[in-house]
């Protein structure tokens, strides 16, 4: 049988099968913009980096920094229009997310790349019981019979701590306390055995007990499966308990990223100095924390020279203000390099 147009547009892009050293997930360039009344938000500019099997890379920055963006861009969760993917490319697994047909991005949605939200009532229907959509998940990508499908979601909230699964699967969402429901969140994005898991926020709603249960939870899952993690957080605590390395972003951009371990005994970027004097650390001999002053930018109009100018203690009088600092190799001790953008790095 020939085939048709339809079936030209279901077998997606040409795949192009990474080599062994590629990395898993590959983000170069992301460029995404809204379009509203008083002009372009530059939500996200040039954001490139790469993410490994079993890696755990956290992003990082205040509300409108683009690290929620720039997520929900790549996994094709943006409502066009408004928003505009004006450059960048990224591959997952030698597909390019950003390219492929609609119908192909479901399917690569929740199979390859899923992604757990801070309120798990966006991703859980209210009125419908838990195990019937986990196990609908299943059965709608894997095409088993509604038993397979039903044990299948019992056997997937015993995995992720639900205790009673068989009762617990037969009560909805809102009967469940908020840390269980986001256990049965986690759940449904494991379904399908994600190559790549990303967390926006994932335990913000929670106390800080339930908190360290989930991190911990995600962090066996990902032991046992080699998943890969973005973690997108403000939380630094919950980043150095977890993360492999670390992204910074500001103003929409990356101003620094590192392997976790060494943004922590040194961060770079004034920026990322600020975000660690803000917060209490147990063995810091710090005493008193520091906010940082003034407000996040307008991604409509950003400053000129370096974004984070007016708020920068470090700032000078020059390149500060006139020009915009590049995101430069500064040394590379992990061997897959520290990139700060700032002209007076080295200097502090
Ligand atoms: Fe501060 Fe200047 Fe560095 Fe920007 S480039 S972070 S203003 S010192």
């Amino acid at each position: 049988m020939s085939a048709t147009r339809d079936d030209e547009v279901d077998a997606g892009p040409e795949m192009v099968r990474p080599r062994a050293t590629e990395p898993l997930l590959s983000v170069r360039n992301l460029t995404v913009e809204f379009d509203t009344e008083d002009g372009a938000v530059k939500a996200v500019t040039d954001l490139s980096y790469d993410l490994n099997a079993g890696e755990t890379l956290a992003i990082m920055g205040e509300s409108g920094s683009g690290k929620s963006v720039s997520v929900q861009a790549l996994m094709g969760l943006l409502p066009t229009p408004p928003a505009r993917v004006v450059a960048g490319q990224v591959h997952l697994d030698g597909q390019d997310l950003l390219k492929m047909p609609e119908r192909r991005k479901r399917e690569v949605r929740g199979a390859e790349i899923a992604m757990i939200f801070q309120d798990p009532l966006t991703s859980l229907n209210p009125v419908f019981k838990v195990g019937w959509q986990l196990g609908e998940m299943v059965r709608l990508h894997e095409g088993v019979s509604r038993r397979a499908a039903r044990d299948r979601a019992v056997q997937l909230m015993e995995q992720v701590g639900i205790p009673n699964p068989k009762q617990r699967a037969n009560q909805f969402p809102h009967q469940f306390s908020g840390g269980m429901r986001q256990r049965a969140m986690i759940a449904m994005a494991l379904a399908l055995s994600p190559k790549v898991l990303v967390a926006d926020e994932p335990t913000t709603a929670l106390d800080v007990t339930v908190q360290a249960q989930i991190m911990e939870l995600l962090g066996q899952i990902q032991e046992a499966t080699d998943m890969a993690m973005i973690l997108i957080t403000h939380d630094l605590g919950v980043v150095a308990s977890v993360a492999d390395r670390v992204l910074v972003m500001y103003g929409g951009r990356c101003v620094e990223t590192a392997a976790a371990e060494e943004f922590y005994a040194n961060p770079g970027h004034p920026y990322s100095q600020g975000l660690m004097a803000s917060v209490p650390r147990l063995l810091s001999d710090i005493d008193r924390l520091i906010p940082i002053d003034g407000q996040p930018p307008s991604l409509i109009n950003l400053p000129a020279g370096c974004a984070f100018h007016p708020r920068c203690i470090h700032a000078n009088d020059n390149s500060c203000v006139s020009e915009r600092p590049e995101l430069i190799e500064r040394f590379a001790s992990d061997g897959r390099g520290r990139q700060v953008a700032c002209h007076r790095f080295g200097e502090l």
